[in-house]
C-alpha cells in the first residue's frame, strides 16, 4: 500500500507515472512526488506515527515508499534501506540562547545520524525507492557527506556504490567514505564539475544517481526534519526555523513538511518562519535574496563550508519562494564567523558541529542581532553535520591550553598565568 500517486512537474503541473526521472519531459521543470492526501486523512494520525519506529521511517506514510519488484512486504514493512537515520534529538539550548539573545532556542541535532550528517535521511529514502524501482547500483556526486552516506547505506543493503567527489575534499571525508568499500572517484574539479559529469553518466549508465534520476525521491527524505521538529515540540510548529542551504532542498522540504502536517490536521496552523543560511564564499541563494530578485547567479565556491559549496543550487529559486512565503529571511557569514559559530555551539551546548553548523549558528546570531528573530520566538536551528568531519577547518585555531612538565609546580604556574589573563 502506498499513498504515492505520481510525479508532478513543479512548473507546469503535468503528471507522469512514478519512475527514475527528475525532469519534466514537456518543460524540463523539476518533478516532485505527489501523494493522495485525501486517502491519508483520518488514517495517518499522531498515534499511528508515534507507534512507528524511532527513525525517520515512522513517517513512512508521508514518504515515497513504492510497491516495486524488490518489495517483499507492504508499504509499512517494505524492504527498506535503513541504518536507523532520523528521529534525532531536539534539545533546548539555553546557554547558547543566552549568549545570542534568545529565550527559547532549540537544536535539531542531526550530527547523531548514522554517518554523522542529515544526508542519511535523504539517502535512506532514495535507496529504498531505488531498490523498489529495480536498481542494484547507487551513485552520486557529493561534497562529502552524501558520499559517506551513500557508501554506508549501499554497503548495508548489498547495493553497489559509485561515488564521485571533488579531489580537494577534506581528508576525513575521503577516508570515511572509502572505508565502506565503494568505487570512489576523485574528480579534478569542484562540486559543480562533478555534478555535471554525473548528469552525463546518468544517461550512459543504468544506475540510481541519488541526486539526479532519483532526486524526487531523495529530496522527500528532508521532510522528516520538519515532521520531527513538530512532533518533538508536542505536535506544534515553532515560530522560526533556521536551516543551512547547499542546493536549498532541505529548507524547501522542511517548509513542505509543515504544510503537509497542517493539511492533515496533525498540527495547528500558525505562523512559522523559515530562514536560510549560507557561507559568504558560496552564497548564490542569499545573494539573490538580498538583491530582492528571484534569479540565482551561479558562483565559484571559495569557503571552508564545503558541504554547502554548491555554486549552482538546483532548488535555490524554490528556497527563495519558501522563505518569502513564510516571512523568513536569509543571511550569509564569513569563514571566520563560521569558525566562531562552531566554537560557540560547542562551548555553550556541548555539540560539535561541522562547518555547515557553524554557518547556521553564525547566521542565527546575525538574524537575532538584526531583529529578524525576536527574543521570545521559539526558534529551532538545524545542526546538520558532525564536527569530526571537518576538523581541518578549525585545526589552526584550537589546541592545548598549556603544555607543562609532569610536576605540580609547573601546573600551578601555568594555571595562574592562564587565570591572570
Ligand atoms: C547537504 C547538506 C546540507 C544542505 O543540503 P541541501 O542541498 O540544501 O538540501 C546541509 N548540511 C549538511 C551538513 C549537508 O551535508
Ligand atoms: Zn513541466
Amino acid at each position: 500500500m502506498t499513498y504515492v500517486q505520481a510525479l508532478q512537474c513543479r512548473e507546469c503541473g503535468r503528471r507522469v507515472d512514478v519512475a527514475a526521472t527528475h525532469a519534466c519531459g514537456f518543460c524540463f521543470g523539476p518533478l516532485e512526488v505527489v501523494y493522495d492526501y485525501d486517502a491519508m486523512r483520518g488514517v495517518v494520525t499522531r498515534e499511528r506515527i508515534a507507534a512507528g519506529p524511532p527513525t525517520l521511517w515512522r513517517y513512512a506514510d508521508l514518504l515515497p515508499v513504492l510497491d516495486g519488484p524488490n518489495n517483499q512486504q507492504d508499504a509499512r514493512g517494505a524492504s527498506r534501506v535503513d541504518l536507523g537515520a532520523g528521529f534525532t534529538p531536539l534539545v533546548p539550548a539555553p546557554r547558547l540562547g543566552q549568549a545570542i539573545g534568545l529565550d527559547d532556542l532549540w537544536l535539531k541535532n542531526d550530527t547523531l545520524n548514522p554517518t554523522g550528517a542529515f544526508k542519511d535521511r535523504v539517502v535512506s529514502v532514495a535507496l529504498t525507492a531505488a531498490r523498489s524501482l529495480g536498481f542494484d547500483t547507487a551513485a552520486c556526486a557529493s561534497t562529502g557527506n552524501l558520499a559517506q552516506s551513500v557508501a554506508a547505506h549501499a554497503a548495508a543493503s548489498g547495493m553497489r556504490a559509485v561515488v564521485l567527489v571533488p579531489s580537494d575534499l577534506e581528508q576525513a571525508k575521503i577516508l570515511a567514505t572509502a572505508v565502506y568499500g565503494p568505487t570512489l572517484v576523485a574528480v579534478k574539479g569542484n562540486y559543480d564539475d562533478v555534478n555535471r559529469l554525473c548528469g552525463e553518466l546518468a544517461d550512459a549508465y543504468g544506475w540510481a544517481f541519488v541526486n539526479v534520476n532519483v532526486r524526487p525521491f531523495y529530496a522527500e527524505g528532508s521532510k522528516t526534519i520538519g515532521f520531527e521538529i513538530a512532533e518533538q515540540l508536542g505536535w506544534r510548529l515553532p515560530d522560526h526555523v533556521v536551516a543551512p542551504m547547499a542546493s536549498g532542498a532541505m529548507l524547501v522540504k522542511i517548509a513542505k513538511a509543515f504544510r503537509e502536517l497542517v493539511d492533515l490536521e496533525l498540527v495547528e496552523d500558525r505562523p512559522c518562519r523559515v530562514s536560510g543560511a549560507q557561507a559568504s564564499g558560496c552564497s548564490p541563494i542569499t545573494a539573490a535574496y538580498k538583491d530582492g530578485g528571484d534569479t540565482i547567479r551561479p558562483v565559484r565556491p571559495d569557503t571552508i563550508a564545503k558541504s554547502l559549496a554548491i555554486g549552482d543550487p538546483a532548488d535555490g529559486y524554490y528556497a527563495l519562494e519558501a522563505v518569502a512565503a513564510s516571512g523568513g529571511a536569509m543571511e550569509d557569514v564569513s569563514d571566520a564567523e563560521i569558525i566562531d559559530g562552531i566554537k560557540l555551539l560547542a562551548s555553550t551546548e556541548g555539540v560539535f558541529g561541522e562547518t555547515a553548523a557553524g554557518v547556521t549558528i553564525a547566521v542565527l546570531r546575525k538574524l537575532v542581532a538584526q531583529g529578524r528573530i525576536a527574543r521570545g520566538d521559539r526558534t529551532v536551528a538545524v545542526i546538520s553535520g558532525n564536527g569530526l568531519k571537518t576538523t581541518d577547518a578549525i585545526a589552526p585555531t584550537v589546541g592545548p591550553t598549556f603544555e607543562i612538565s609532569p610536576n605540580l609546580d609547573d601546573f600551578r604556574t601555568a594555571l595562574s598565568l592562564q587565570e591572570s589573563v
